[in-house]
């Protein structure tokens, strides 16, 4: 019996190394991803064990552990390759607690970075800003935020999203509320222009009059949805509430009821830690100083787990390694996967990377990157690569019509500029490629939110998206022919009538998080 099986994983394993022509390889590879998919399990292991990945923080640096071992399990070499480092942070237990006029719970977060308070909290009443007609009556009464927290954020007049105001409410009634929305926002925007702060310095000159903290609320217009960014204070706490919990806090506010709220945000500073990317690499037999990338962020905003922003694009990236490993274990070219850190703060793994590794921006045969949420890919750009539609156009051919019927394609476009990962190998000619996904909602309800979690991955799109992205690994790899990096000559840009011209790179903050 034993000589048996073996004799038959022996078979099996030459039929799958052997799936030479495209069509074999584009079937097994489908067959892996389908019956045999680890995206569910990589999916809870990131965003439920490991968690968020802000920059900085200790559960970063456990992502970047975690990938290497797991890369290491199928048999792939990988490393986190230091570039800089960062501010250290590391988020605590944040409650948010009405005590008077009642007890409740609220439901809100510490922002990033944002300085923590002791276990016991700071317990204090709120005060909202009055309208105010310059800079000069600003600084007459900015003395009142003394000992209490600030309500900075326009209250919402609705939590419904648009979407569903235009399915029930009558017409009327819709633009009503859309028009005194934006006139609550006109004279809202007005309110702090008149104080001679804006949005970004606003919170700073609070903390400096004694405020014991901010409270903001960002909707992202969608239920339940709000943006989780940083915070701007150097001492006090800043917290982001839900939009009904802060509306009710204004209106007790307003109405005299004077609320009163603890806050315990137990965060800690970790001084300067290391920043990493974590670089895989299945090297290749025939042009080994030849790379295809598969390009993802690997950092998130921590609001949420980071689930689609960018969960899905690491779990795709991984995954494709995964399967060609397994099917394709001696590729022509080498296959390197590229998970960067703190791309969130303007690139910076990925413009590191092209900087400390030439020879792969020399060698570049074709880089993959996705990075906008969990759908199929819909649009792929040749970013201005003169001849992108030949080779692009030869790989696709081997990909199943049930995905590339979903992929409009752009020839040969303009070169990205920024947005992601990619753009950084775009800005040295490199031919360099965005897997740009349907959006299933992602720019109210999942960037950077406190709702970008496991539960809005729709895993038959992120296989449909590793199916597509180890073909077209695997076509570029056995292309006998180096792409070329050929330039369009740019489109004139209908907004400045100017020739539109090719981005130049730009180096990466290596020391992040001082001001
Ligand atoms: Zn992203």
């Amino acid at each position: 019996m034993k000589n048996i099986h073996f004799l038959l994983f022996l078979f099996s394993g030459f039929l799958l190394i052997n799936a030479q022509t495209p069509a074999e390889m584009a079937s097994a590879i489908e067959k892996e991803a389908t019956e045999n998919s680890q995206l569910p399990a990589l999916a809870h292991e990131l965003m439920d064990v490991v968690g968020p990945r802000l920059v900085g923080t200790p559960q970063m640096e456990n992502a970047h552990e975690w990938a290497v071992f797991t890369f290491s399990k199928w048999g792939i070499s990988a490393e986190n390759e230091a570039w800089g480092t960062w501010r250290g942070w590391e988020r605590g237990i944040t409650h948010i607690d009405m005590l008077s006029p009642r007890v409740v719970s609220l439901s809100g977060r510490q922002l990033a970075w944002s300085p923590g308070t002791s276990s016991k909290g700071i317990t204090a009443n709120l005060i909202t800003i009055p309208t105010m007609a310059d800079s000069a009556a600003f600084a007459k009464w900015v003395p009142a935020v003394k000992g209490k927290f600030v309500l900075v954020s326009m209250p919402q007049p609705t939590g419904r999203p648009d979407y569903n105001w235009e399915e029930f409410a009558t017409p009327e009634s819709f633009e009503k509320m859309k028009a005194e929305r934006d006139a609550m926002e006109d004279a809202w925007n007005q309110k702090i222009r008149n104080t001679g702060y804006n949005s970004r310095t606003f919170n700073e000159a609070l903390e400096k009059a004694g405020a014991v903290g901010i409270v903001q609320s960002r909707w992202s217009s969608g239920f339940g949805a709000n943006k989780i960014f940083s915070a701007g204070t150097k001492k006090i706490p800043v917290v982001d509430l839900s939009l009904e919990d802060y509306g009710m806090l204004y209106r007790l506010v307003e109405n005299g009821r004077d609320p009163l709220i603890r806050i315990v945000a137990e965060s800690k500073e970790l001084g300067r830690v290391p920043t990493f990317n974590t670089i895989a690499t299945i090297p290749g037999t025939e042009f080994p100083d030849e790379y295809i990338v598969l390009s993802a962020h690997f950092d998130s905003w921590d609001g949420g787990t980071g689930a689609t922003d960018n969960g899905t694009g690491t779990i795709t990236m991984m995954e494709t390694a995964r399967i060609l490993k397994k099917l394709y274990p001696n590729p022509k070219r080498t296959i390197i996967v590229g998970l960067w850190g703190s791309e969130e703060q303007g690139l910076n793994g990925s413009r590191a990377f092209v900087e400390d590794r030439p020879e792969v921006v020399e060698g570049l045969q074709a880089l993959f990157n996705q990075d906008n949420g969990t759908g199929r890919v819909v649009n792929l750009s040749g970013q201005g690569f003169l001849h992108s539609y030949e080779y692009l156009g030869r790989w696709l051919e081997a990909v199943p019509e049930s995905i590339t019927r979903h992929i409009e394609t752009t020839f040969p476009g303009n070169p990205g500029r920024g947005g992601s990962d990619y753009a950084s190998f775009v800005a040295m000619g490199a031919p360099a490629f965005s897997l740009s996904s349907l959006s299933w909602s992602y720019w109210n309800y999942t960037w950077h939110t406190n709702l970008d979690t496991y539960d809005k991955i729709v895993f038959d799109d992120v296989r449909n998206n590793v199916i597509l992205t180890a073909i077209l690994t695997y076509m570029a790899s056995e292309d006998p022919e180096k792409t070329s990096r050929e330039k369009a000559v740019l489109s004139i840009n209908p907004r400045t009538g100017e020739q539109r011209e090719w981005p130049t790179p730009r180096s990466p903050n290596r020391e992040g998080g001082i001001d």
